[in-house]
Order: C-alpha cells, then sequence, then structure tokens
C-alpha cells in the first residue's frame, strides 16, 4: 500500500485530522453506549454527541437542532430534495442546474420519470449561471431549487444569496449541496436566504460515512428514513456516534483555521496555476476565476487527454484528477465542462488540482517541476498536436449530437 504522495485531490476526499482521530477513538472503544439510553454509560455518550452538534452547528452559524445527521453528503441531498417534495406534494417542479454533483442530478433525473418536471439551469462559459434564467423558470408549480455552493470540478461559487432572495419570491423551498464550501469559505445561515444545506465529513479533514443536512427551523421537513425517533425524527437509525464526534472536532478545527487556509491555500493555488500558465503553452484556467474556491484549479492543457496526464503525475507520486470518467474503453469529458461549452481540445485535457491546509509550498514546486516535460511529452505522442482544424471540428460536432 502507498501511504505518501503529494496528494493535490483534496476536492475528492480529505486526509482525517490526527486531533479527529484522537478525539473519535475512545467512541469505537470504551465508549459503546447508545445515546439515547436511560443509563449513565449511554447518557455521557448522548452529552459528547450534543458537544459534537454544537460544534458542527458553529461553522454554519446554525442553532445545534438545525443540524440532522446523515450518512454521507448525498444521503444529504437525497434526503433535501425528497423532504421538499413530499411537504408540498400540489407542486410538481424542481429547479437546477447542469452542473450539479450525480447526487442531485441523478434524483433529479429519476424524478422525472415519476411525473416531475425539471429545469436544468444552464452555464456560460466561465461556469457561471443566468439569474434571468434562474427567474424566469420560477413558478407557483414550483417545489424546490437545489443549486450548489461551489462546483466539485472547477471551484466555481454561484451566488447563492442573490439567487435566494429570487427563491424566497417564489415560494419555493431552497436547498444547496455546499459539501465543497463549508470548510473552504465562510458562511453563516443566520443571514442567509438557505432553506437546508448539505455537508460531507471526509470534504473537510473528516472520516467517510459521515455527513449532516442543516434544515432552517421554520421549513417544513419530511423524514427519508423511517424507524427511531433519532434526531427528533428527521433521520431515523442509531446515530454513528464516533463519526459524529470526529465531524464535530473537524469542524472545529476548519472554522479555527479557516482564514489563515484561505490565504495559504490562495496563495499556493495562485502560485501552481499562473506558474503553469506561464511555462506550459497552449493551457487555459477553466471556471470563473473571479468567484472560485481559493483551494481549487482546474486547467486545460490543449491537445492531450488528461487521463494520460493523470497517470504520468501519478509516476511521480502526485494525485490530481480529471472530471471524466473513463467508462468502457469511451473517454466521456466532464459533463460540468460540456455544459460550459468548452471546446473538445480542453475538455479532454483538462486536470483539476485541489489543494488543503496541509499542501506545503515543496509539494507545488514538485508539480510546477514535472508538469511542463509531461506535457510536452504527451504532446509529441499526441494525433492533434498539429491542431489539425477539420478533424477537430469533426470531433466537436460529434459530441454535439450526443
Ligand atoms: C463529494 C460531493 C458529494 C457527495 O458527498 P459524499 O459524502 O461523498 O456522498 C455531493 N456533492 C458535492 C458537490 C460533492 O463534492
Amino acid at each position: 500500500m502507498q501511504n505518501n504522495c503529494i496528494y493535490l485531490d483534496n476536492n475528492a476526499t480529505t486526509k482525517v485530522d490526527s486531533e479527529v482521530i484522537e478525539v473519535m477513538l475512545p467512541y469505537l472503544t470504551d465508549y459503546y453506549g447508545n445515546p439515547s439510553s436511560m443509563h449513565t454509560f449511554g447518557g455521557q455518550v448522548g452529552k459528547a454527541v450534543r458537544t459534537a452538534r454544537e460544534q458542527l452547528a458553529a461553522i454554519l452559524g446554525a442553532d445545534e437542532s438545525e443540524i440532522v445527521y446523515t450518512s454521507c453528503g448525498t444521503e444529504g441531498d437525497n434526503a433535501a430534495i425528497r423532504a421538499a417534495l413530499l411537504a408540498q406534494p400540489e407542486k410538481r417542479h424542481i429547479v437546477t442546474t447542469q452542473v450539479e454533483h450525480p447526487a442531485v442530478l441523478n434524483v433529479c433525473k429519476q424524478l422525472e420519470t415519476q411525473g416531475y418536471s425539471v429545469t436544468y439551469l444552464s452555464v456560460n462559459h466561465q461556469g457561471q449561471l443566468d439569474l434571468d434564467e434562474l427567474e424566469a423558470s420560477l413558478t407557483g408549480n414550483t417545489a424546490l431549487v437545489t443549486i450548489m455552493y461551489a462546483n466539485n470540478e472547477t471551484g466555481t461559487i454561484f451566488p447563492i444569496e442573490q439567487i435566494g432572495l429570487r427563491v424566497k419570491e417564489s415560494g419555493a423551498i431552497f436547498h444547496v449541496d455546499a459539501v465543497q464550501a463549508v470548510g473552504k469559505i465562510p458562511l453563516n445561515m443566520k443571514t442567509s436566504t438557505v432553506d437546508m444545506l448539505t455537508l460531507s465529513g471526509h470534504k473537510l479533514h473528516g472520516p467517510k460515512g459521515i455527513g449532516a443536512l442543516y434544515i432552517r427551523r421554520g421549513v417544513r421537513f419530511r423524514p427519508f428514513i423511517l424507524g427511531g425517533h433519532q434526531e427528533r425524527g428527521r433521520r431515523a437509525g442509531t446515530e454513528n456516534v464516533p463519526a459524529i464526534i470526529a465531524l464535530g472536532k473537524a469542524a472545529e478545527l476548519e472554522l479555527l483555521h479557516l482564514e489563515e487556509a484561505i490565504t495559504r491555500e490562495r496563495k499556493l493555488r495562485d502560485r501552481l496555476e499562473q506558474t503553469l500558465l506561464a511555462t506550459i503553452p497552449d493551457c487555459v484556467v477553466n471556471g470563473d476565476v473571479t468567484q472560485r474556491l481559493p483551494n481549487t484549479t482546474n486547467i486545460g492543457f490543449k491537445y492531450i487527454e488528461g487521463e494520460a496526464i493523470l497517470l504520468s503525475l501519478n509516476k511521480y507520486g502526485i494525485c490530481a484528477s480529471s472530471g471524466s470518467a473513463c467508462t468502457s474503453g469511451s473517454l466521456e469529458p466532464s459533463h460540468v465542462l460540456r455544459a460550459m461549452g468548452l471546446p473538445y481540445t480542453t475538455l479532454h485535457g483538462s486536470i483539476r488540482f485541489s489543494l488543503c491546509r496541509y499542501t506545503t509550498e515543496a509539494e507545488i514546486d514538485r508539480v510546477i517541476e514535472v508538469m511542463p516535460s509531461i506535457v510536452e511529452r504527451l504532446r509529441a505522442l499526441s494525433p492533434f498536436k498539429n491542431d489539425d482544424a477539420g478533424w477537430l471540428q469533426e470531433q466537436e460536432q460529434a459530441l454535439a449530437h450526443r
């Protein structure tokens, strides 16, 4: 097993902080009581869960009663969408975007087969929404608007509060997938228009298998998972105590380090990005560089395949990612970059580097050192290195007709 690498794939998952492990361990060993039990042995665990809930609420500026634990970000998204629809059975329309995470998109796709209509808002070349298009999509029949805070692939941040004001006027419920935003930018639910918000532990230096849904007090909610009375009847099932304790600590640490991490990561990210753009010809930054997570850069290296770059980086022990997934031998480009209308050559050669507060200057230097020769070597082998205009046009047309 490989256990050290230059890890620049923090939007996929993060390292669990050692302080988080430390506070979590006793709840896997000595303190295994059920937090709902009447006895002291269980009750003390219940108390620890309450403290963890307060720690998590603090990073959102929320009340602890507004936090419902889930098993992951995906469950949070599913639960929020279903709850909003169950609470307003007379309304049959949903508004979302073309660039959501599959945890939202695939739920919406299924709902379309169950009698709901869904508007998938488009984005421009920078990955930004058109607020007029949003406003025009809202009707009295709109039950839910579900839009991500920040995009996992490009880091583009949507103007959530401006969106929220328009959603409120329409009377729809406003859900935000903030899995990529929590712990990366400041959030405050007290002054927000958001009704429900999803977060996930493993994206903020907590463990996998734990997440939470923020539900604003007063918002009508119907549970997705039925059973016991846990989470005030909003999510049944005995609590994942060790993971809840861990998520509380992870949130506390993220909040503690937030300002410093933003400055530091942005500086490292910008240096990586600017140096690569300066030393490698024919590359572009994807996304909205003015409204962007401080830890993320998505760069398109024209005329080569992103997967080939990743494999080369992997040989140097550098972990990054491309939006596209290789399915049955055919390389499907990322739905996010496609929605942005990027040209074929950029679509296929795009790489995401996502940093965290553990990223060092030496690690960034190493990437800056190896990337130019990787790109040069791959381009020398590339069939479209000469920018064969006819061939490219054919590929673009094929893509447009899919
Ligand atoms: C990772 C991610 C999710 C899913 O979270 P899991 O905890 O892995 O289920 C949802 N939305 C976004 C934007 C993500 O980045």
